[in-house]
C-alpha cells in the first residue's frame, strides 16, 4: 500500500462486510444433499426466498431452497439495513399508456406500507435479535427544488402509508445531522433500521425451524418442464418440484433468461469507518436515524448498532471496482457531508448486487410458469421479504387480493440480454446531471 493508502485504510482493513463480524456465511449451513422431490423449489437463498419458504413451510407445504453459494452470500447480508415502507415507490412511474399513474402510485405506496408491518411482525413472531429500531429516516434534499418536491411526497406518504412524514427546513437540518450539506429534507417516522446479517441469520433459522429444506452450494443450472411440474438440475443432483420460485434479484443468471433480460444488476458499495471518538460519533446523527438523500446517484448512511462507526453506502460506480477505488470515492462522499470525518480511516469496504427493473419498480408475478419477486431498486429489505411472502401465498392459493406489484408488465429492451454494458455510461451521465443540478442550486441558494 502507498503512503496515501495508509491514511485512508485502517491497518485491520477488510473487504468482508462489517456485518459479518456478528454473523457470517459459513460452509456448514445447508451442507446436505439435494432431495429428490418437493412441492416448491426456491432458487436463491436470500431474504426474498427465505420469506417465501418460511410462509410455505408454516402452511405445511414442502419446500427446498437451493442456494448457489453459502447461505447469506448475496445482498441480504451486505446491505445498509435501512428499512423503509414505501418511501422510494413510484419514482419510475410516468406516462405508461392505459394506466392512471397517480392511482397506481397510491396503490403501490399503500401496499408497500404493508411490507414494514410484515417485517416487524416477522421479527417479533420469530424472536429475531437483529438490533431492529423504528428509528425513522431523514432524506436530505440535494437541491431546493428537491426539497419543494418532498412536500408532495410527504402528502402521498401520509395519505397512503401512514408514514408520519414531515418536511424539515434547511435551518433545522442540524437537528438531524452535524452537517449543512442539504437544502432541508424530509423525516419519515414510520421506517427503521436493523443489522442485516443478524436479521438474515434469524430468518434462516426460522425457515429451517419451520421445516424448509436448505441446500447450499447448489447452483441451479437448468430448469425444464417435466410432466405437470419442473425438473431443476444442480451439480449436486436433480430435484423435481411442482412449482418453482425465483428469488435471485441482482444475481439473476442464465438459468432464467427471461427474467435475466428484465433485471439490471447494479453494484452498491459500502464502507465502515474505524471506531470513532465517542463524542464525535454521538454528535453526527444525534437521533440515530437512517439517512438517505434525493440525488440520482444517492448515498445512504447510518451509525453502526453500537453507535461507534459510520456505515456509508452508495453507488459511486454502478459496477464492481477495486476496494481502493470504491473506498476512496465513498470516503470522499462521506467527508463532503461530514467534513469532521476527514482524518477517519476506512476499516471495511464491500459491495453487493441489487437489481433495477426498467420501470424502477419492484415486481412479482409469474413468467413462463415460474414465480418470481425481484427488483428492489435499492430498498428490498422490507419490500422483497414481503413480496416473497406474498408470492408464497399466491402459489398456495392463500391470497384473496392481488397486490399492486403483482403481475404488472415486466418489460425489457430489445437486444438486452441481462449484461448491462451501458451501466458505466449511465452512471457517468447521472453523476453529471447531479453535479449540474447542485451547481445550479448553489447559484440559486448559496
Ligand atoms: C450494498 C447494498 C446496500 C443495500 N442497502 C439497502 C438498504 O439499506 N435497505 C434496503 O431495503 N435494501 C438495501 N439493499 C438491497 C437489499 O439488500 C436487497 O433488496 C435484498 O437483500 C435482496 O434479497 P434477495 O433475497 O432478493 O437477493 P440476494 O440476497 O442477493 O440473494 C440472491 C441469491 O440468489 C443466489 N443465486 C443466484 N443464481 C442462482 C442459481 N442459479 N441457483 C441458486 N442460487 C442462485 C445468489 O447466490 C444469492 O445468494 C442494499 C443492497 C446492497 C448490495
Amino acid at each position: 500500500m502507498t503512503a496515501r493508502d495508509d491514511r485512508l485504510f485502517h491497518p485491520d482493513f477488510s473487504t468482508d462486510p462489517y456485518w459479518w463480524q456478528a454473523w457470517r456465511p459459513s460452509p456448514g449451513r445447508g451442507a446436505r444433499d439435494v432431495p429428490a422431490r418437493t412441492d416448491v423449489a426456491l432458487i436463491g437463498g436470500g431474504l426474498t426466498s427465505l420469506n417465501a419458504a418460511l410462509e410455505l413451510a408454516r402452511a405445511g407445504v414442502s419446500c427446498v431452497v437451493l442456494e448457489a453459494r453459502e447461505f447469506g452470500s448475496g445482498a441480504s447480508t451486505r446491505n445498509g439495513g435501512g428499512v423503509s415502507g414505501g418511501i422510494n415507490i413510484g419514482k419510475g412511474l410516468g406516462g405508461r399508456k392505459g394506466e392512471t399513474d397517480e392511482a397506481l402510485r397510491q396503490a403501490m405506496i399503500a401496499d408497500a406500507a404493508q411490507a414494514l408491518d410484515h417485517l416487524e411482525s416477522l421479527i417479533a413472531r420469530e424472536g429475531i435479535d437483529c438490533d431492529y429500531e423504528r428509528s425513522g429516516r431523514f432524506a436530505g434534499a440535494f437541491t431546493p427544488a428537491h426539497h419543494r418536491a418532498q412536500a408532495r411526497q410527504c402528502e402521498l406518504l401520509n395519505a397512503h402509508a401512514r408514514a408520519e412524514a414531515r418536511l424539515l427546513p434547511r435551518a433545522r437540518v442540524r437537528e438531524e445531522m452535524a452537517s449543512d450539506f442539504y437544502y432541508g429534507g424530509m423525516i419519515v417516522e414510520r421506517s427503521g433500521k436493523l443489522h442485516p446479517a443478524k436479521f438474515y441469520g434469524g430468518l434462516l433459522d426460522a425457515a429451517a425451524r419451520a421445516g424448509a429444506v436448505l441446500v447450499a452450494d447448489a447452483p441451479v443450472t437448468h430448469v425444464a418442464r417435466d410432466g405437470g411440474g419442473w425438473r431443476l438440475t444442480t451439480p449436486r443432483g436433480a430435484l423435481f418440484a411442482e412449482k418453482v420460485f425465483v428469488g435471485t434479484n441482482g444475481y439473476t443468471g442464465a438459468v432464467t433468461p427471461t427474467l435475466r433480460r428484465r433485471t439490471i444488476p447494479v453494484a452498491s458499495h459500502m464502507i465502515a469507518t474505524e471506531e470513532l471518538d465517542p463524542a464525535l460519533a454521538a454528535s453526527l446523527i444525534p437521533k440515530g436515524r437512517f439517512l438517505s438523500e434525493t440525488k440520482r446517484v444517492l448515498c445512504y448512511y447510518r451509525l453502526s448498532p453500537d453507535g461507534r462507526r459510520v456505515l456509508f453506502g452508495g453507488r459511486p460506480r454502478f459496477t464492481q471496482v477495486a476496494p481502493e477505488t470504491s473506498a476512496r470515492l465513498l470516503h470522499e462522499l462521506m467527508v463532503e457531508r461530514f467534513p469532521q470525518l476527514a482524518g477517519v480511516r476506512v476499516a471495511h469496504n464491500w459491495m453487493g448486487n441489487l437489481a433495477f427493473a426498467f420501470d424502477q419498480l419492484p415486481h412479482m408475478g409469474e413468467q413462463d410458469g415460474l414465480y418470481y419477486a425481484m427488483c428492489c431498486n435499492g430498498s428490498g429489505v422490507a419490500m422483497l421479504g414481503w413480496l416473497g411472502q406474498q408470492s408464497a401465498r399466491k402459489m398456495i392459493g392463500g391470497t384473496n387480493r392481488q397486490n399492486a406489484f403483482d403481475g404488472r408488465p415486466f418489460e425489457t429492451l430489445p437486444l438486452y440480454d441481462g449484461r448491462p454494458w451501458f451501466l458505466p455510461i449511465v452512471g457517468a451521465w447521472y453523476r453529471h446531471l447531479d453535479r449540474r443540478e447542485r451547481e445550479a442550486a448553489a447559484r440559486e441558494a448559496p
